[in-house]
């Protein structure tokens, strides 16, 4: 293993620059020169400066890292968890020497707030960490009577995830399946593409067996078609849009491909009637506005009692107005500029379209803030005298917009929080905790929050119904990447085969 990684890319200010485009993708365990030849631009959302260039990868490089991730699935398949728990380990340590290249990036390219840049970069390396925790044999072969379950690495794993926190996603999933002894393709989107370059460097700095870990830059079309299509891909895991999973669940059923899928979310904020109106509506908007809206577990439809809808209000508009906009990179700023201007674009639709259907807004509104007309700067809004069927309380806006819906009591609140095609998050808030737990049993969502956002990254994640199939995190998270064989000693006649390919 190397002392130091190469930093020759990095501009003066510690930033990757138009000078330095990304024209590789990790394949085989090298840095290798993009076959695709498609060129794209990206801009900081903040003030809309050129900060890079990438090159597109298209199908060829993408059958080449599916082709180096199945020559390497035999014998990462077979390391032992101890040497796995040394190369995820070298994986954390190639990404502590770059923490601070990330978050400048994360923060220059997608506009993340300093404080999100350092969860996000941080949590990203310690997945890594967390993943070794699971690498306990009991988690890949128990006894049942007779029978000895195994766990077995699934194959080749292809990993799509999103823009809003790019290592986040990229690495979380990752760990799981590189723990689980799978080979993986990366496919992070390709507005993350200088996210991108810094991990592909850790990737290789941390020097795994060639063709274990391969990440190609490029679009969902291309790569991501070629990676779901493909029969040497034994497993999705995709985070992103409900559109685009659904796409990718009907396409890789035809090589019965296992898929994970983290998809969108709509979810409810039940504020009891009970509860302090104070420290709810300062929930209500930490878990409304975290990632300015642009989070799938978004608390987007803020319930509250008709009895105290006149409170709600004042203190929601109250903590709006307290909320730091602007550069991403003051350590108080809290809202961030869309992450590109299209997104800006269809978050100002969806304004429009709360106000036609009758809503009305409280605090904020269309256009950009007074002063941040160069950034993809969208008004953190709220509206109220929303009902629950118009298109602002039904759709992710994903964007910082949010709903006040009102309710007449306790069980209507649970009704209109059930009430969505969506199931990923749940927020209560109130004062009665046996109450807030009972509200909470009732509701459909992969996870529900009480009165502060907690989070727990070995606890599985996932959603009902539109936000998805499956769970990540944790040994959920590690058993999504394995399948399951049995062998039965005392049946003697049962031959078993590995499941190498
Ligand atoms: P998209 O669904 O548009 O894209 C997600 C990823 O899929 C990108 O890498 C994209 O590539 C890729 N992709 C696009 N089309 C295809 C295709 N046909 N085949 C394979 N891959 C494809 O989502 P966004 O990136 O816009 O992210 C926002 C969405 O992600 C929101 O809906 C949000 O709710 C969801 N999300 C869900 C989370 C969860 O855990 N449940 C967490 C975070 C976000 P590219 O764009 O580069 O072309």
């Amino acid at each position: 293993m190397r002392s130091t990684q190469a930093r020759q890319d990095l501009g003066p200010d510690g930033l990757i620059g138009t000078e330095a485009p990304v024209d590789r993708h990790l394949i085989g365990g090298r840095l290798v020169s993009s076959h695709g030849r498609d060129v794209v631009d990206i801009f900081n959302p903040a003030n809309g400066a050129l900060i890079g260039r990438a090159t597109l990868g298209d199908e060829i490089d993408t059958e080449a890292a599916i082709a180096a991730a199945k020559a390497a699935f035999p014998v990462w398949s077979r390391t032992t968890l101890d040497e796995r728990k040394i190369w995820l380990q070298r994986i954390a340590d190639a990404l502590t020497e770059r923490l601070t290249d990330l978050k400048a990036i994360t923060i220059a390219e997608y506009g993340a707030p300093v404080t999100f840049a350092d969860y996000i970069v941080d949590q990203a390396r310690d997945f890594f960490v967390l993943a070794q925790e699971l690498l306990k044999p009991e988690n890949f072969e128990t006894k049942r009577g007779q029978s000895t379950i195994q766990k077995l690495p699934v194959g080749v794993a292809g990993l799509m995830t999103p823009w809003n926190g790019s290592p986040w996603f990229v690495c979380e999933k990752a760990a799981s399946a590189l723990a689980a002894g799978c080979t993986v393709v990366i496919k992070p989107s390709q507005l993350s593409t200088l996210q991108s370059k810094v991990l592909m460097e850790c990737f290789e700095h941390a020097g795994l067996p060639p063709g274990v870990i391969n990440l190609v830059n490029g679009s969902g079309e291309i790569v991501g078609n070629t990676i779901t299509r493909s029969a040497n891909v034994r497993k999705i895991s995709f985070t992103g849009s409900t559109r685009v999973g659904q796409m990718i669940s009907r396409e890789a059923a035809e090589t019965m491909k296992r898929v994970t899928l983290e998809l969108g979310g709509k979810s409810p904020t039940i504020i009891l009637d009970d509860a302090d109106m104070g420290k709810a509506a300062a929930f209500a908007l930490t878990v409304g506005l975290m990632n300015t809206g642009q989070s799938c577990t978004a608390g987007t439809r803020i319930l509250v009692s008709e009895g105290r809808l006149a409170e709600a209000k004042l203190a929601l508009a109250a903590g709006v107005s307290k909320l730091k906009l602007g550069d991403p990179s003051a350590r108080d700023t809290v809202i961030q500029p869309m992450v590109t201007p299209a997104h800006y674009e269809r978050v100002q639709g969806y304004i429009r379209k709360g106000i036609s259907e009758g809503a009305e807004v409280l605090i904020g509104g269309e256009g950009k803030p007074a002063g941040f007309e160069k950034g993809n700067y969208a008004k953190p809004t709220v509206f109220v005298g929303v009902k629950n069927d118009m298109t602002i309380a039904r759709e992710e806006i994903f964007g910082p917009v949010l709903s006040v819906i009102t309710y007449r009591d306790e069980e209507e609140s649970i009704a209109i929080a059930n009430d969505t095609q969506y199931g990923l998050q749940a927020y209560v808030c109130g004062e009665d905790m046996e109450r807030a737990h009972r509200v909470a049993n009732r509701l459909i969502a992969g996870r529900v929050t009480i009165n502060e956002f907690v989070d727990d990254p070995a606890a599985p994640f996932g959603g009902f119904k539109l936000s998805g199939i499956g769970r990540e995190f944790g040994l959920a998270g590690l058993e999504s990447y394995l399948e399951t064989r049995v062998i039965l000693d005392k049946m003697g006649t049962h031959r078993v085969q590995s499941n190498e390919e």
